[in-house]
């Protein structure tokens, strides 16, 4: 996808503050933090959102979440505890059409979120 930014993101074209990396997955910080932690875990493959994932996906998805919590441990949130969001559509806040996870703690949160 040439102009969907996080697409930039993992092609090095736009900046990030990188967290972790591997064949699959990129991690980096949010531009706009929620949170005293605030990183975004995506696929470095393009896609869209929850609604475009397929079977051959499934790897990708379970991954990311090993990978989240490696993060959360790297960054001392196992004790505290954290939360992962997905939006998925205009409703739910995606404002990027490339699918990611948002990992944030280092604060208490609400349920149900607003
Ligand atoms: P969402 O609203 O769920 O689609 O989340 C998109 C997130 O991407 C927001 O929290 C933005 O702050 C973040 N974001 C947008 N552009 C960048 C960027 N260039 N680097 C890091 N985070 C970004
Ligand atoms: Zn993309």
């Amino acid at each position: 996808m040439e102009e969907c930014i996080f697409c930039k993101i993992v092609k090095g074209e736009i900046p990030s503050e990188k967290v972790y990396e591997d064949d699959m997955v990129l991690s980096f910080k949010d531009i706009e933090p929620a949170a005293p932690v605030h990183v975004l875990i995506i696929p470095k493959k393009h896609i869209e959102s929850i609604n475009d994932l397929t079977e051959e996906d499934s790897n990708i998805i379970a991954h990311i979440y090993l990978v989240a919590k490696q993060i959360a441990e790297k960054l001392d949130l196992v004790e505290t505890g954290y939360r992962i969001v997905t939006n998925c559509g205009e409703e739910a806040g995606q404002t990027v059409p490339h699918i990611h996870f948002h990992l944030l703690g280092g604060r208490p949160f609400k349920w149900p979120p607003g």
